[in-house]
């Protein structure tokens, strides 16, 4: 048979030319890369050998091995699992398996040391093998596979790549580097031994590499001169293969940790951080947990897979288990080792398992704790706010036991800060509330601007009250879906009753508004007739000092334009949503147009007022044209 000849998938191609030059300052990574894959495709045939002995009984006991061959310039990575087929090493070895590939590499920009970030939050794995090897040979034989299904497949990473059936012993995967000139020192033993202990040390499987061993001199009578010691080679265990969850977590270095990370999840970038638990009693189980520096870019897509790693009793059992954590906490991951559930869980029966939901109420929990110490670094949380915020938020609705606390993890801006950054905790927020609150003030917006400007915060911040100030998608949805934290009410700004203590002078301006509505009673009503049905009413307004005009929703909250096409993109029909226009009465705008003697000119001046309350408050009009058109009459006068 003669090899095919296989153009790679255009994003491999892509990848191959950028990962030659973007990552070369890195460029050992690649050991890891290759040792993760063997000692997973181990992993894979452990557990099926769990139910199948016989697939492995000609060759029982798994190790990865590593072999440098001077004369030949080959550096060999060799593991004893699950092997690849021709057409899987045709698809996973051409292709990238991983959703979203698309809209990454619309990311990368050519710009070298911003691409080889990204490129290390996506995991290049197996392709990595091209930073060092201007030719790779893989030969594989699957488990299931028969001698002469043997599998040989090459590349010089340039386009293409060819594969063929071939003759083949054994199972398992050798993965043959050619190195470049440039890389010769990946044949030197020291600088392997090095590079395979660190990458190597957590993981449960023996790494051996091909070592070199000096005899002992042989002492010959009557000889003075010290004859050349002689060697040889044999395989020599680098690694302490003690999988590192299983050990006592004061006895494992921060760099332990870091590279294990590094090896579970194929990010090239430290994590933020971890927490590491041994638990005894009547559920045991040990998990070791991490928080990725960078949100993966499909964090927020459905494509996203995410979930720890099961083991049961230290074997491997699957990836991405989704079950043991809720999906805000989906950018958490590491793995769970535990003796409570048996060695052969499916997916499905994990779903309905007890264990796994009392696990997924520790690991919660235990997930929560690390953000919450996190917490008490302000740099450090910022950071991942800045990641991971927005995931959160989905919390307090989805984790209704855990609502006070997500909610106090959570981070707003606010009035008193007059920045956009988000720092602010509702604790915070609390501790300072002004003498007589007793609610929690905020308010959704389109933009951080368009919230810290808004008409409706006018009065509150006179008074000193602070208003926390959102403006992301999911705020809206997250405040329709809460009302309190301990014990103190949310209201929006917005809503039609802020609901003001006596003390922060509520009766007094219910007694104001009344006063104002009788004193304003005929301006009201001319407002009211000049608009018609446009509105649903309109009222004298307290909450106003600098702005003529506000529109509100009777609710307590009002659905934003973000959060309106939204729903219209999602194809839902709205109902025509009616406002009512509160009229500031002593603005001189208002006081102008209520002098305007000519009505059909005042009708002009109402619709400006009242549009231009639409506008602040959406950021757009449905007939701006018929906007401009009268206020351009206005000021021509
Ligand atoms: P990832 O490991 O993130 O899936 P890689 O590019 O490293 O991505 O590998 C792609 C796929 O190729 C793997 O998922 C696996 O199916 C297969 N593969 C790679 N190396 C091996 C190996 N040593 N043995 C068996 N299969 C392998």
């Amino acid at each position: 048979m003669t090899a095919t000849v296989h153009g790679f998938q255009t994003q491999v191609a892509k990848l191959l030319d950028l990962l030659a030059n973007s990552l070369y300052s890195n460029k050992e990574v690649f050991l890891r890369e290759l040792i993760s894959n063997a000692s997973d495709a181990i992993d894979k045939l452990h557990f099926m050998s769990l139910t199948n002995q016989d697939l492995v009984k000609d060759d029982p006991v798994f190790h990865i091995r590593i072999r440098a061959d001077k004369d030949a310039g080959t550096l060999t990575i060799s593991d004893n699992g699950l092997g690849m087929t021709l057409d899987e090493a045709n698809s996973h070895l051409g292709t990238i398996a991983e959703s979203g590939t698309e809209e990454f590499m619309k990311k990368l920009t050519g710009d070298a040391a911003r691409d080889s970030q990204l490129i290390g939050q996506f995991g290049v794995g197996f392709y990595s093998s091209f930073i060092v090897a201007d030719r790779v040979t893989v030969l594989s034989r699957s488990v299931n596979a028969k001698e002469n299904e043997g599998v040989r497949w090459e590349s010089t990473g340039s386009g293409t790549f060819e594969s063929e059936n071939i003759e083949r012993k054994q199972r398992g995967t050798d993965v043959i580097l050619h190195l470049k000139d440039s890389c010769k020192e990946f044949l030197e033993e020291w600088t392997l031994r090095e590079a395979i202990t660190k990458y190597s040390d957590h993981i449960s499987v023996p790494v051996e590499l091909w070592a070199e061993k000096f005899d002992a001199p042989e002492k010959k009578e009557g000889e003075d001169k010290e004859s050349k010691p002689k060697s040889h080679f044999e395989w020599e265990q680098v690694n302490d293969a003690k999988a590192l969850w299983t050990r006592n977590p004061k006895e494992v270095k921060d760099d332990e940790y870091k590279e294990f990370y590094k090896h579970l999840t194929h990010d090239y970038q430290d994590p933020l951080c971890w927490a590491h638990n041994k638990v005894e009693g009547s559920l045991e189980y040990t998990s070791l947990l991490y928080i990725p520096k960078t949100a993966p870019w499909d964090l927020y897509t459905r494509q996203n897979q995410h979930g720890l790693k099961l083991f049961v009793q230290r074997v491997f059992i699957m990836d991405k288990a989704e079950a043991f954590l809720p999906t805000y906490l989906r950018f958490v991951s590491g793995l769970v080792d535990t003796n409570a559930l048996p060695l052969n869980i499916s997916r499905e029966l994990l779903q309905e398992s007890a264990v796994t939901r009392k696990l997924k109420k520790a690991l919660t929990k235990r997930a929560l704790q690390m953000i919450g110490k996190l917490a008490s670094d302000k740099d450090k949380y910022a950071e991942f706010w800045g990641q991971f915020g927005n995931c959160l938020k989905e919390g307090p609705v989805e984790d209704y036991d855990n609502r006070d606390e997500v909610l106090k993890l959570l981070r707003f801006a606010s009035t008193k800060d007059g920045t956009s950054a988000q720092s602010v905790s509702l604790d915070d927020y609390i501790g300072r509330m002004v003498k007589g609150q007793d609610k929690i003030y905020y308010l959704t917006a389109d933009s951080y601007e368009a919230a810290a400007n808004s008409p409706y915060i006018e009065n509150l911040k006179k008074k000193g009250i602070e208003v926390l100030l959102m403006w992301e998608r999911i705020d809206e949805w997250l405040m329709g879906n809460i009302s309190s934290y301990k014990d103190k009410e949310f209201v929006s700004a917005s809503a039609s009753d802020l609901k003001l203590s006596d003390e922060l002078g509520g009766k007094e301006e219910k007694e104001r508004k009344e006063a104002s509505a009788k004193e304003n009673k005929d301006l009201i009503e001319r407002f009211k007739k000049a608009l018609g049905d446009k509105v649903k009413g309109v009222e004298v307004s307290t909450r106003l000092t600098d702005s003529p005009s506000c529109v509100i929703t009777d609710g307590n909250r009002m659905m934003t334009s973000q959060m309106k096409r939204l729903l219209e993109a999602s194809g839902q029909k709205l109902p025509d949503e009616k406002y009512t226009l509160e009229i500031n009465p002593d603005h001189p705008l208002v006081k102008k147009a209520y002098a305007e003697p000519d009505e059909t000119r005042f009708e002009k001046w109402a619709e400006v007022i009242y549009e231009q309350a639409l506008l602040s408050d959406q950021g757009g009009l449905k007939d701006p044209a018929s906007f401009v058109k009268n206020l351009n009459s206005l000021l021509l006068g």
